[in-house]
């Protein structure tokens, strides 16, 4: 089966300011279908521009990039969008959810944007179903202030799996939260990428990458490492252990 994403010798060189930076230096990478990749790299090495490249949300300086089959140099910026819209879902590190609007109305917010049209039933019925896919279809009416962190991150994932995409991308989706609930979020992962969606995340940190199949390391806007994870390990299971371990702390206290 073809790569769902393939880049062949991709540069970006940002020209806006005094002295261009060229950001990523000659990147090609196959992702096949189903496939969970960890992007890391220390800060600067240019993992965020590769998601933006990876994500249709700016466009290579030199190189191709086929996403799922498609040619993306080829298109204009609406087909641009609407392919962004019909195949990626995105999660951010600092969640961006809109305050004075509830878990529900966040998570339907990209539908808003998409070409189709749907009715507040559909809207409704969708942004309910992705809330229940993250475990959080109770807290549909909750403001994002009424919400931990581990929860408002679990909006932003339900919201990025709105339109159903094919690949999600997250940069740094567990930049803001403790481990205990970052695991929670990698276990959201995990069973996302069990039932078939592709991932691509960026996070700095060694054990979180152990939870998905395969790490790639960023050097200077080169990619200088890339593994297959041995030894994965599983959110269900990790988090058994934290919880066993604070008991056990209870216990001895
Ligand atoms: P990372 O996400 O790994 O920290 P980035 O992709 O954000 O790295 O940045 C890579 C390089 O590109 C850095 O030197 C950064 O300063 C530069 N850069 C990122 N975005 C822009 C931009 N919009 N304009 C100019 N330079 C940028
Ligand atoms: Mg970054």
């Amino acid at each position: 089966m073809p790569a769902v994403v393939s880049l062949q010798e991709i540069h970006k060189i940002y020209s806006s300011g005094e002295v261009p930076v060229h950001a990523v230096r000659g990147v090609s990478l196959e992702i096949e279908r189903g496939g969970f990749v960890a992007i890391m790299g220390s800060s600067g090495s240019g993992k965020s521009t590769l998601m933006n490249v990876l994500g249709c949300l700016d466009r290579p300086t030199k190189g191709s990039y086929l996403l799922d089959g498609i040619d993306v140099a080829g298109l204009d910026r609406n087909e641009l969008a609407d392919l962004r819209n019909q195949k990626l879902g995105f999660v951010f590190q600092g969640f961006n959810l809109l305050a004075r609007t509830t878990a529900r109305e966040n998570v339907e917010l990209p539908m808003l944007y998409g070409k189709r049209k749907f009715t507040a039933d559909e809207l409704h019925e969708r942004a309910m179903k992705t809330l229940d896919i993250v475990g959080l279809s109770k807290r549909a009416d909750h403001f994002p202030s009424q919400l931990s962190g581990g929860q408002q991150q679990r909006v932003a994932i339900a919201r990025g799996l709105i339109n159903d995409p094919q690949i999600l991308l997250a940069d740094e989706p567990t930049g803001n939260l403790d481990s205990k609930t970052s695991v929670e979020i990698m276990g959201v992962f995990q069973k996302l990428n069990d039932q078939g969606i592709t991932i691509v995340m960026v996070t700095h940190e060694l054990d979180i990458a152990q939870y998905c199949k395969r790490n790639l390391i960023m050097r200077d806007g080169r990619l200088v490492s890339d593994v297959q994870v041995t030894n994965r390990l599983n959110a269900t299971e990790e988090m058994q252990k934290l919880i066993a371990a604070e008991a056990q702390a209870k216990l001895s206290d």
